[in-house]
């Protein structure tokens, strides 16, 4: 089934991602939705996409209160109702059930005693969880009423819940999915899409150095094109040495890296998103929170350090659109090159050489072979991998 939009006024006209239609779809079958996705790929449209089509009575808990405020923003701007339980009448304004309703709390608000009678008073139905890593980054000492998250049932017997995160690891998946497992049973949905966005074309192209220039003049930077693109390498000196190759040739780019100082970092950075500077050569210094939307390629001009650095640098492009990714090899780089550790080295040694959807096995390195029911780009509806072409 495809799920079209029915909702945002921001997005009209334009349909959900896949990872955002199976969510959705989870939902609507009455499933608790675990869905972690890169920033900035649209998250939180599943929950508004779901309360628009089936109202419910919702509770969005989020760390921090500048996040809660954004969230409350948009909701009430897709004319959902915004509801205070500090407001002791809130309970008779309810009576509309054609609308859903929603509170926005911190763990530390949702949990404090002098809440309770009139969380429970507002009955809900659905409970999101919003930056859901905070639970495992945040839960054992800093917030202790985070990990409260994790005895959600007790609290809410019957409530349908969504897990949102971008940043949650293999282990604290583990964990959550083994508190949900024996909390849901069988109505228990992952979404699992990190680092690697739906819509990239993904291809690990086997080179010799020379080929590997010659590789993005012929087929990324056009003479007569512009372009926007990054370049990974995996140390400072080789991401200087190749900037400075690139630009006697012609090419538009710029080196960035963390060795240089904050007002370089911010110079280069303005440059590149105003298109000032087309192409960057970058260690993965630029990495998560540089939400640029506009990469249309990236390319690995060597294995990286490991496979989490790996994923990181792919998932800088296909963002707002279809983007591109390459990642060149030969045989020598596995001996020549300075990996993470030998584990790491022969994880990547087995993406770079693999048969199988570069997609799922990505995925499977990242969350378990367990974790992942996919076997092809076909099965994310996605831009394809060069082995499932
Ligand atoms: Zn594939």
């Amino acid at each position: 089934m495809t799920i079209q939009s029915v909702l945002l006024p921001s997005a009209k006209g334009t349909a959900l991602r896949p990872f955002q239609a199976r969510a959705v779809n989870a939902l609507l079958k009455g499933c608790n939705v675990v869905c972690v996705a890169p920033t900035g790929t649209g998250k939180s449209r599943i929950y508004q996409e779901y309360l628009g089509r089936k109202p419910k009575r919702a509770i969005i808990v989020t760390p921090l209160n500048s996040l809660g405020g954004q969230i409350e923003r948009q909701m009430c701007a897709l004319a959902f109702r915004q509801v205070d339980i500090r407001d002791s009448g809130f309970v008779t304004s309810l009576t509309d059930t054609e609308v859903s309703s929603f509170l926005v709390l911190t763990p530390e608000r949702l949990f404090h005693e002098a809440n309770q009678s009139r969380i429970a008073a507002f009955e809900p139905e659905l409970i999101i969880i919003d930056e859901a890593h905070c639970i495992f980054d945040w839960g054992k000492s800093f917030r202790p009423q985070f990990s409260e998250l994790l005895r959600l049932h007790d609290w809410f017997p019957t409530i349908q819940s969504l897990w949102l995160s971008a940043t949650l690891t293999r282990e604290n998946l583990v964990q959550l999915r083994a508190y949900l497992e024996s909390s849901f049973a069988n109505t228990l949905e992952f979404e699992l899409t990190l680092g690697i966005s739906d819509q990239i074309e993904l291809s690990f192209v086997n080179l010799n150095w020379q080929a590997r220039l010659n590789f993005l003049k012929n087929h990324l930077i056009g003479a007569n094109k512009k372009t926007c693109g990054i370049i990974f390498s995996s140390s400072r000196l080789k991401v200087e040495a190749l900037a400075q190759r690139l630009k006697l040739s012609g090419v538009n780019c710029q080196f960035f890296h963390a060795g240089m100082s904050i007002e370089e970092k911010a110079s280069v950075l303005k440059r590149f998103s105003s298109g000032d500077i087309e192409v960057l050569v970058s260690t993965v210094a630029f990495g998560m929170g540089m939400d640029f939307s506009g990469i249309e390629w990236v390319v690995l001009f060597e294995p990286l350090h490991s496979i989490a650095s790996t994923v990181q640098a792919l998932g800088r492009s296909g963002r707002a659109n279809i983007g591109r990714a390459f990642c060149f090899f030969e045989e020598s780089d596995w001996l020549s090159h300075r990996f993470e550790s030998e584990n790491e080295r022969c994880r990547l040694v087995r993406l770079y050489t693999s048969f199988q959807c570069r997609r799922v096995h990505l995925m499977r390195e990242l969350w378990g072979a367990e974790s992942v029911k996919y076997s092809h780009c076909r099965d994310f509806h996605s831009a394809f991998c060069d082995n499932c072409k």
